[in-house]
């Protein structure tokens, strides 16, 4: 008996060394997912995550590269596929923000946003589709944001980035639907992460005022149900955005 229905299945996770992307890299490990762990500038923090993943029994792998730099996502995307034979799952989670308010946002900030986040899931995307059209199953879950849906002052560049991959879900999953491939995004709210964990007090009470739960989430909330996307049992499910978010899109 399997660990679960996609036991033995290949994962590539985006931006795994911390955070969500390890969070959800460890829970595909628990159902028997064998993962490539990417990370950009972290190493040590990539193989914290592999050595976790291999003490659950799964193959894993740390593979660096800059999502946002074609050449070095193509040659990922080679690397992972020659190790792994193939890849089933991806999940684009690599994701960065540069706030400011829009009339002082330098070029860069938008640029670097927009590279990471938007073209950063295009690029892996596009290489690895074409395997799974092959073998007519795939499941490619995006990791956007509750901002992407209400808008955040201060990020006009992080808010566009995760709404184009919300036109770029809804699309793709429909050019995919009738060969086995879903493609979904989950829209998280606040989840306890390096990047939460730090903002100012005075923030983080602002921010409460806007969630029902009133309170932060977890990076295993996000999990559990990129999981669950992931899994046999949500294959009728796709061109879906879903929030886990305490409630915050309502
Ligand atoms: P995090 O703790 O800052 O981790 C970000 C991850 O992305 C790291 O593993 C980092 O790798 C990787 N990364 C960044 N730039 C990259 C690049 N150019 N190429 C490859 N990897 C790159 O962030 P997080 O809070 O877990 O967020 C993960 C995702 O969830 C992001 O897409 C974020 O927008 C989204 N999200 C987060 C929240 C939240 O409340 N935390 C809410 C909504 C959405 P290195 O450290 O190795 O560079």
């Amino acid at each position: 008996m399997g660990k679960s229905d996609i036991d033995g299945r290949f994962a590539l996770v985006t931006g795994a060394s911390k955070g969500i992307g390890r969070a959800v890299a460890l829970r595909l490990g628990e159902m028997g997912v064998h993962v490539a762990v990417n990370y950009n500038s972290s190493p040590d923090q990539a193989a914290i995550t592999v050595d976790t993943l291999e003490s659950q029994g799964v193959e894993a792998f740390a593979v660096q590269a800059d999502v946002s730099d074609l050449g070095q996502v193509s040659s990922m995307v080679e690397q992972v596929s020659k190790r792994f034979g193939r890849i089933d799952i991806l999940v684009n989670n690599a994701g960065i923000i540069s706030d400011s308010l829009l009339v002082r946002m330098s070029d860069e900030a938008w640029d670097s946003v927009i590279a990471t986040n938007l073209n950063g899931m295009f690029y892996c995307t596009r290489a690895v589709v074409r395997q799974m059209i092959r073998r007519r199953w795939g499941r490619i879950i995006n990791i956007g944001s509750v901002v992407g849906i209400r808008g955040n002052i201060g990020q006009v560049n992080y808010s566009a980035s995760k709404a184009g991959m919300i036109g770029f879900t809804k699309a793709l999953a429909k050019e995919v639907a009738t060969r086995g491939i879903t493609v979904n995004t989950v829209t998280p709210g606040y989840i306890s992460t390096d990047t939460v964990d730090v903002l100012p007090q005075k923030t983080k009470d602002t921010i409460m005022t806007w969630i029902p739960q009133g309170h932060f989430g977890e990076v295993d909330d996000v999990a559990h149900l990129v999981a669950f996307i992931a899994s046999q049992k949500a294959k009728y499910m796709t061109g879906q955005i879903v929030s886990v978010d305490g409630g915050m899109a309502i």
